[in-house]
């Protein structure tokens, strides 16, 4: 058994999508003066390795913290799509996605985290691609700062309709390229649209 880290680091002033807020990690109580250290912690629900729930654009839909546990993990397959600017049907073993609990897309864009070019252009899935989904698909997973391209939200809205939550800004996917995992992308019990998470995959 192998466990494969597929988290950013989030740390103060983590690279965030253009206008969202930075991470502030500020020193409340400290060793020096209390005997323990206690941080104030400003940070995007969106920073880093993230997942995101149906409240991110339905009034109705649900938060992290309405959500069991058991949504956040399961089987998954990676599914290399490096070299795509645009993912299409005709890029996956279609017998694989069709049968996918959890989708995840390595487009090799995180190796830019960190860089000004992360968040200016980057792989997203197609229309194409979410009209013909996986009966018992829960999760859509990608190594890039978003599903959809930039300026654009179709691809979450058509995800998020339906339930399937939404995982961005991975790393380490080549690792497990091509491969069933289970796969964990656990946020905090959070009554918010999304949160960080620390996502990991297990491989047998
Ligand atoms: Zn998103």
């Amino acid at each position: 058994m192998r466990i494969h880290e597929l988290s950013h680091r989030v740390y103060e002033g983590t690279p965030v999508f253009p206008g969202d807020s930075l991470t502030r990690i500020e020193g409340a109580c400290s060793i020096g003066r209390e005997g323990f250290s206690t941080s104030r912690i400003t940070v995007s629900s969106h920073a880093g390795t993230h997942v995101e729930t149906p409240f991110h654009f339905f009034p109705e839909g649900k938060r992290l913290d309405e959500l069991p546990v058991d949504a956040f993990f399961g089987n998954a397959y990676v599914f290399d799509v490096r070299g795509e600017n645009q993912v299409k049907l005709k890029h996956l073993d279609f017998a694989l996605f069709n049968k996918a609990e959890i989708a995840l897309f390595f487009t090799g864009h995180s190796r830019l985290f960190g860089e000004a070019a992360y968040f200016e252009d980057w792989p997203f899935l197609s229309e194409e691609l979410v009209e013909l989904l996986p009966p018992k698909l829960k999760i859509v997973g990608t190594d890039a700062p978003s599903v959809d391209k930039k300026n654009s939200c179709e691809i979450h809205k058509k995800l998020l309709e339906k339930g399937i939550l939404v995982v961005e800004n991975l790393t380490g996917l080549e690792r497990i390229a091509e491969k069933n995992v289970k796969f964990y992308a656990i946020p905090l019990k959070i009554s918010a649209e999304a949160f960080s998470v620390r996502a990991f995959a297990i491989e047998e």
